[in-house]
């Protein structure tokens, strides 16, 4: 039950005066983004937060205004110069002038009934917006505001500017938001006193106040105290819902597995090498975890081919020589049957008995999976997401592993656990997560490391190629083969489209297979599972030497005598994933190549993205380039979402508030882990605010 003083702000904003189905509409793509089914609470209008203020005191005259600055200009219209007829690229212009020079103010797709309304020339009128400079002239596109004097002096002078969708009005806005503010009642204060006078924060009401009606554009400064307040109760409120669900999960555990070393020693004997220092000390990690009567939340963080499979082996083994059973997850089903393919071998040696789980796997046979999980005849289940389904009963599930999938949410982590009473979790991950993002996303979770690579492994050689030269790639990799290599030829994305990017890779196939014949293969996202399989197999067994592929290949894939990555047109591709598909090669003990095939002329960005993979591979240096490249905002962005995304905090100017609301958030769910002292209820309310409810129920439900 939401605590009642949080009404107010959790009533749709079309309950705000002069906010209809419409605008609500407007709002919600504004605010929640997509085709919200409601209209947003009072509270998301709230927490939109301005970018910018138009200053209306800042008139520096046209030839005074710096270029981007958002100036008011006291212009005289001179003349109207619309677009010629049927050239919808070129714009409309309207010359103006003041005493220290002349203006373009610039208008595409305009009406030009409206702008010579507007902007009678001879008149005076003052226009706002952002300056631009364009070779030598000043010119402002599409200006904020354009008014007489007499409406002028009815403006504020100081007015907040807000990230804006279609249909819907500043003015709108702006009204809508009064409203918001004058519902948004006093709340108790979650933040801790002393932090907020170091800080000089004040409280939330006021603090809201502050950056919806800024004096200075100083208010409005990441670094200043009031965004910083938000950004801050954002990370706390983060930060508190994840400690909460761990202490959760910790709490409803209390069973030890320890095991007598009977299976581990069995796999290791049946292993063809020895393991690393660094997998030896993440087992030993894993198994403390595992002896004792807390539950295990671990995240095995190992760069691509450091050998997180046996890892996970050995931590199954564990608890499995204890009596109980484990899953292993994979995010597609590709992995999952792999998975279940290097593992089958060393579980027999173990005694292990294994099976394997996927939206594939049907009727009768289905139904014995079931039922082996069920009765506790099946030790071990390799899978995909089919593993949490309803219907899916363990009769004793002490182990869930999560291979490959560091987005793994709160709710998955949830899920998983209703399968067993207490199911301890290790998440392995082989993308370097950066430290910021392993705290926003699992909070205080336990981490091990897998540093060193086996032995043996050599080093790739990157090189850049532009695509005018694919016939001399297409020559060097017909001559390889021919010397018994192994070759992944991965296609361009060219669109978040499975469906077009399997197109481009079935017409390289068609190319590659007229040159070089059937020792070519493909795979792509669009192919059946059976077809996908079959393609893998046919690569891993040498019949085919070539596999033509999307990124359906980017993470797991292990075909070890693979030693050629060719990528077309990398320069479409991130850092984070030219390293995931570069690292399916690299894994014997033979010297392989990477070809980066690119398009010129390259961008900026492009360019330094491809030179940094060319100059390393170690992943946690690409991993920091990639977050100097990107932002660490799109890192949490859609395309590889399921992380929570931060409407206020940007880590480039909070990240040092991050490590204050972790400790923070440890220090309260210490003291106070039912949240019930005074603070307590008061950081309820935060959670609300920021939609971690969840936590909240979490709470009740313990
Ligand atoms: P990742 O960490 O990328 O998941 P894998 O677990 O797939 O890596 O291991 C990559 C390859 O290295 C596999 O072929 C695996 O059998 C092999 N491997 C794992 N551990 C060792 C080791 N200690 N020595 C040699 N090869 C190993
Ligand atoms: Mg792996």
């Amino acid at each position: 039950m939401r605590p009642e003083i949080l009404n107010p702000l959790f009533r749709p904003v079309t309950s705000l005066a002069g906010v209809g189905p419409k605008i609500g509409e407007a709002m919600g793509r504004l605010l929640v983004g997509g085709d919200a089914p409601e209209p947003p609470r009072v509270a998301d209008l709230l927490l939109h937060i301005p970018v910018g203020l138009i200053d209306r005191r800042n008139q520096p005259g046209i030839a005074l205004s710096p270029e981007g600055a958002i100036v008011t200009l006291e212009v005289r219209i001179d003349r109207h110069m619309p677009a010629p007829r049927g050239n919808k690229r070129v714009p409309y212009r309207v010359m103006a002038h003041d005493d220290t020079g002349e203006i373009a103010l610039v208008f595409f797709r305009a009406e030009q009934n409206f702008l010579e309304r507007t902007m009678p020339v001879g008149e005076t009128r003052f226009v706002s917006g952002k300056v631009e400079w364009f070779n030598g002239r000043p010119q402002m596109v599409h200006p904020d505001h354009i008014v007489d004097r007499e409406a002028f002096e009815q403006l504020p002078m100081v007015e907040p500017v807000y990230p804006m969708t279609a249909g819907l009005a500043r003015k709108t806005l702006g009204r809508a938001m009064r409203g918001a503010l004058d519902s948004l009642p006093d709340l108790p204060e979650w933040q801790d006193p002393t932090l907020m006078s170091r800080e000089r924060w004040t409280g939330f009401k006021p603090t809201l106040e502050t950056v919806h009606a800024p004096a200075t554009p100083a208010e409005l400064a990441p670094e200043g105290p009031a965004i910083s307040r938000l950004a801050y109760d954002e990370f706390l409120a983060n930060q508190l819902a994840l400690m909460l669900t761990r202490a959760n999960l910790r709490r409803a555990t209390g069973r030890a597995r320890i095991g007598d070393g009977r299976m581990r020693r069995a796999i290791i004997a049946a292993l063809p090498f020895t393991l690393t220092g660094s997998q030896q000390a993440a087992i030993a990690d894993i198994e403390r975890d595992l002896a004792s009567d807390e539950r295990m939340l671990r995240l095995l963080q190992g760069d691509v081919g450091s050998g997180k499979t046996m890892v996970g082996l050995m931590a199954a083994a564990t608890v499995i020589e204890a009596g109980s059973q484990a899953v292993l997850m994979a995010p597609t089903e590709l992995l999952a049957r792999q998975h279940a393919k290097t593992l089958q071998p060393l579980a027999d040696a173990a005694g292990i008995r294994m099976a394997i789980l996927t939206g594939r796997e049907k009727g009768r046979e289905r139904v014995d999976i079931l039922a082996g999980l069920d009765d506790g005849s099946i030790d071990l289940v390799v899978g995909t997401h089919a593993v949490f389904q309803a219907g899916v009963e363990f009769r004793d599930l002490a182990l869930a592993i999560v291979d490959e999938q560091h987005r793994f949410g709160v709710h998955q982590r949830l899920a998983l656990s209703a399968k067993g009473a207490a199911t301890d979790i290790l998440v392995m991950t082989a993308t370097p997560i950066p430290r910021t993002l392993v705290l926003t996303a699992f909070g205080d979770m336990d981490v091990s490391k897998l540093p060193d690579k086996p032995a043996g492994r050599q080093p790739i050689e990157t090189r850049t190629v532009p695509l005018e030269r694919l016939d001399q790639v297409v020559e060097r990799i017909r001559a390889a083969i021919a010397e018994g290599a192994k070759a992944y030829w991965v296609c361009p994305l060219v669109e978040e489209s499975e469906e077009v990017d399997a197109a481009a890779a079935e017409d390289r196939f068609v190319d590659l297979q007229r040159a070089l014949g059937p020792v070519v293969g493909l795979v792509h996202g669009r192919m059946k599972a059976a077809e996908k399989d079959e393609a893998m197999q046919r690569f891993q067994r040498g019949e085919t030497r070539i596999l033509v592929a999307t990124t359906v290949i980017e993470v797991g894939v292990d075909v070890p005598d693979a030693t050629i990555m060719v990528i077309e047109h990398a320069e479409r591709f991130g850092l984070a994933q030219l390293h995931q598909l570069r690292g399916r090669v690299g894994r014997g003990s033979k010297a392989s190549t990477c070809l980066l095939l690119y398009k010129g002329p390259l961008g900026e960005v492009a360019h330094d993205r491809l030179a940094i993979m060319r100059d390393t591979e170690d992943g946690f240096r690409i991993a920091e380039e990639d977050l100097r490249l990107r932002g660490e905002g799109e890192l949490l962005g859609t395309r590889q979402s399921g992380a929570p995304g931060f409407k206020i905090a940007r880590f480039e100017h909070h990240a040092h508030l991050l490590e204050i609301a972790r400790d923070d958030a440890r220090l309260i769910v210490e003291k106070d882990p039912a949240l019930n002292s005074p603070r307590g209820k008061a950081l309820q309310l935060l959670l609300y605010l920021f939609g971690r409810d969840e936590a909240i129920k979490l709470l009740r439900a313990g």
